[in-house]
């Protein structure tokens, strides 16, 4: 079969097009990654999964896949920021209760970036080609934002370096914020300067020998506008003009506008061919917030409930980017329960491949079928929910087929469950360090019981057996009887 055409839905042209890199065969993108000023939640994760679900893709054509994530560990004022005493994140995070086990604000970056890498790892993001930092970067941004003086579309207040939305038309083109009045609807006075000539300009520097983290440049010392880090990480990775470039949909307007404005200003080239946005996460319905108690970072997950890192991947990639999703822990429950299905066909395979009979293979062209399947899926918009769907009809087809398959079945499930993985991710972790850990359970005690039950068991008395399974049931803690024996897990 010939590999199906890669079409994605492109912010800029409000369409689904083909994915086309300049240079066949090979797709440089760009993913904004976090601001690490806390521990980031799975609302940012549902982001970060749309890009590697697009590598994935990409690497399953036959594609070679640059990816470039950046880390923000410089802070930047926001909307909430200004309204709530004018701190920057950064600041904010060092002054929270959190903050105060770190030296300085440096500590506090690395420490939640290292957070970030790992639940990244946990549920199996692909590790980019390179992870800049935008403090790694401030020199190229500074070069930047004095090009952009000298070429006349940024200029020099008192109090910082703005752009000049005036000086390029193409401002606006991919919010749709172009006629004066959208674009004063869509700022958000974050930086108030009476020295701006239009309210929709944009700080390159801010000015401000006082704050945490500061450069000195020749406009004097200060840091660099947020995005501006995006534009030169970027161009010093993947070149003037990358093939996509991926966020959330709130970083549609200002950021990737400004990002536009700046590389094309810098270049006069196109900056970039397709951009992605992933749309909101809600969480049971309702936008995640700490008051509402809805609020989950993967460690709320994965280390207090004791859910397994991969059913968070699947219950995050269960719906389409393209749509609000709504998380659930009833949703997280299910991926459980088919996490499960895949670890029991790829345990059942591996075994009827050392132990199996001789015998002709039931399974390959079935399972061929399914993958190109889920494939096409993929293909068509990164669709999620077909491509599950697929991969999960190759699990009943495997699990039909039974623990006592011939060994070339097994090997075809066995590829089948490697090529499933690849491309979603979802049927074994991929990096040391996920296996769930089940922080306040005491293994030892549950493993004395369990052993205790089988005892009982085989002494015929249930009444002691099913004791000990309501005792653990009413913990949280779920018994699984099979022919390896009894296994647990934590309930989420
Ligand atoms: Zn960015």
């Amino acid at each position: 079969m010939a590999s199906p055409v890669f079409r994605l839905y492109d912010t800029m042209s409000r369409q689904v097009e083909e994915v086309t890199p300049l240079e066949p065969d090979h797709l440089r993108m760009y993913t904004c990654g976090p601001t690490v000023y806390n521990v980031a939640h799975i609302g940012n994760f549902h982001t970060f999964l749309t890009s590697d679900l697009i590598v994935r893709t990409a690497q399953a054509l036959g594609w070679r896949v640059s990816h470039v994530s950046n880390i923000t560990d410089v802070g930047h004022l926001t909307e909430s920021d200004v309204s709530d005493g004018s701190e920057d994140r950064m600041a904010k995070g060092l002054h929270s209760k959190e903050g105060s086990a770190f030296a300085n604000v440096w500590d506090l970056a690395d420490h939640y970036a290292s957070l970030y890498k790992e639940d990244s790892r946990r549920l199996n993001l692909l590790e980019p080609m390179v992870r800049p930092r935008a403090t790694q970067h401030i020199r190229e941004q500074i070069l930047a934002a004095e090009k952009l003086v000298k070429n006349g579309h940024a200029y020099e207040t008192p109090t910082g370096v703005y752009f000049s939305v005036k000086s390029f038309k193409g401002y606006g083109k991919l919010s749709g914020n172009k006629d004066q009045e959208s674009l004063k609807r869509a700022v958000r006075n974050v930086v108030t300067d009476d020295n701006k000539r239009h309210p929709a300009d944009f700080a390159l520097w801010k000015k401000d020998d006082k704050h945490l983290m500061q450069w000195y440049s020749p406009f004097g010392w200060g840091f660099p506008g947020w995005h501006l880090e995006c534009t030169v990480m970027a161009q010093t990775y993947l070149g003037e003009t990358i093939d996509l470039h991926a966020g959330g949909e709130d970083l549609v307007f200002p950021h990737h506008e400004c990002e536009i404005a700046q590389s094309e200003c810098l270049t006069g080239k196109p900056f970039c061919n397709h951009w992605v946005h992933t749309r909101f996460l809600q969480v049971e319905g309702e936008k995640m917030s700490k008051s509402e108690g809805n609020f989950y970072s993967v460690r709320d997950l994965v280390d207090e409930m004791g859910a397994d890192p991969l059913a968070v991947r699947y219950a995050l990639i269960a719906g389409v980017y393209g749509k609000p999703m709504n998380f659930t822990l009833q949703g997280l429950r299910d991926a459980a329960g088919n996490i499960e299905r895949f670890q029991q066909c790829d345990a059942w395979a591996v075994k009827a491949l050392a132990k199996g009979p001789f015998g002709p293979d039931e399974l390959g062209p079935t399972l061929d079928g399914l993958y190109e399947e889920c494939l096409v899926a993929m293909c068509d918009d990164l669709n999620t929910a077909v491509a599950l769907a697929k991969a999960l009809e190759g699990t009943r087809a495997i699990l039909r087929e039974g623990e006592a398959m011939s060994k070339a079945s097994a090997a075809s499930a066995r590829a089948f469950l490697d090529k499933t993985n690849g491309l979603l991710g979802i049927v074994r972790p991929e990096s040391p360090g996920c296996t769930p850990k089940a922080p306040g359970v005491d293994e030892g005690r549950i493993l004395a019981l369990i052993e205790e039950r089988g005892e009982a068991k085989k002494g015929r008395d249930f009444a002691r057996a099913d004791a000990i399974r309501s005792q653990l049931e009413s913990e949280g803690i779920e018994l699984r009887d099979g022919p390896e024996g009894t296994t647990w897990r934590r309930r989420v």
